[in-house]
């Protein structure tokens, strides 16, 4: 090996690194887990070739293009930084953050010409969020996994000649679902309050179905008020005991406001969650799931809780609704009388473009 001016190492694949190049100059265009994961999909198997110490996969798509895969990771960096120490490099840099392989922190900041470390055995999950479908109903499809390998080193040298992926870490999937042909599904949060009779009212005059999403602190004392919403055909969906933001929380404490509802509204509840602010995260998609609860965001939202006019609430919603729209609107957190005024417009004038309004999370309908 020459002099060595710069090593840069870079996850992700996209190019070839030919042996003995001290300057490593790829196009990344994948994560390390996004490149892993193309792998796991198409049933390629990774192997390590001995002529460039590169990890790599080829697959053929289904159009029948070929892809060539060479990447970069934990394996490599502990390689190129082996191979270095003779130098004694000041230190290293690495591009692009959050595309690495996680093992990569294991083999840096280590001493000249320390072993491979037993760490690159086990390839953590990442707190990516893999999408799949369309819609503001998610549950988890997946739960994320971790990643192992084994890999053999060369007595005299130190370096790993060889890696075996035999399994690759997998992130969070989760299924996103919600299309309502033809229909919209109005919903209603931070109730129940005194309005919530007032939206009932109207809600009846146009035959229309909703969906509550109740604040289990409130609902406790209306139990009445939870009997009409149910009675009328209404769903009752969950909202937390005390609309705390769920995002950041442990397990327990997830848990806790989300099953202290639940005892609230009984057997009058649906296995549909409402997330405080909408702010989820993979734990909170995670918890949820593992509660029987799928998580429901919204795709219309008329602001009405900053109290912009009756008016401009009911255009909002008029001009964004569309098929399967889910619109937001609160029936409680406050003074709620321009929503309840909005959604006499927006009932008298959807309903006039045939518009039908449906309840969520209902058994053996949507969601
Ligand atoms: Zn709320």
């Amino acid at each position: 090996m020459g002099d060595i001016e710069v090593v840069r190492l870079r996850a992700g694949n996209g190019g070839i690194v030919r042996e003995g190049s001290a300057h490593i100059a790829i196009r990344v265009s994948l994560s390390f887990e996004e490149a892993v994961l193309s792998a796991k999909d198409s049933e390629a198997e990774i192997t390590f070739d001995p002529e460039t110490s590169n990890p790599h996969f080829s697959f053929i798509e289904d159009d029948g293009k070929r892809h060539e895969v060479w990447f970069l990771d934990g394996v490599t960096a502990f390689n190129e930084i082996h191979a270095a120490d003779a130098y004694r490099p000041a230190g290293y840099a690495v591009w692009r953050l959050g595309s690495e392989d996680p093992t990569i922190w294991s083999v840096l900041q280590q001493n000249y010409g320390v072993q491979a470390p037993g760490a690159l055995h086990r390839i953590g999950m990442s707190e990516d969020i893999d999408f799949e479908g369309e819609g503001e109903l998610l549950r988890v499809g997946d739960a994320p996994a971790e990643g192992a390998r084994t890999f053999e080193v060369d007595g005299d040298t130190g370096q790993i000649v060889d890696e075996k992926y035999s399994a690759v870490p997998t992130p969070f999937v989760i299924q996103r679902s919600g299309d309502l042909p033809g229909k919209i599904a109005l919903t209603f949060d931070d109730g129940p309050s005194p309005y919530t009779s007032q939206v009932l009212d109207r809600l009846q005059r146009y035959e229309a179905k909703a969906t509550f999403f109740v604040i289990g602190r409130l609902a406790q004392a209306q139990p009445e008020l939870l009997q009409r919403i149910e009675t009328a055909g209404h769903t009752l969906g969950n909202h937390t005991y005390d609309h705390r933001s769920l995002r950041g929380l442990t397990e327990e404490a997830f848990d806790q406001a989300v099953e202290e509802t639940q005892v609230v509204l009984g057997e009058h509840t649906s296995k549909c969650l409402r997330p405080p602010y909408g702010s989820t995260d993979a734990h909170t998609v995670a918890y949820a799931a593992k509660l029987g609860y799928a998580l429901v965001l919204w795709t219309v939202d008329p602001r009405d809780w900053r109290r912009p006019g009756a008016a401009v609430i009911a255009r909002h919603v008029v001009t964004h609704a569309a098929p399967g729209a889910i619109v937001v609107l609160h029936d409680g957190g406050g003074d709620r009388s321009q929503t309840v005024a909005a959604l006499e417009i927006i009932l008298r004038q959807l309903t006039a473009q045939g518009y039908h309004f449906a309840a969520l999370c209902q058994e053996g309908g949507h969601g």
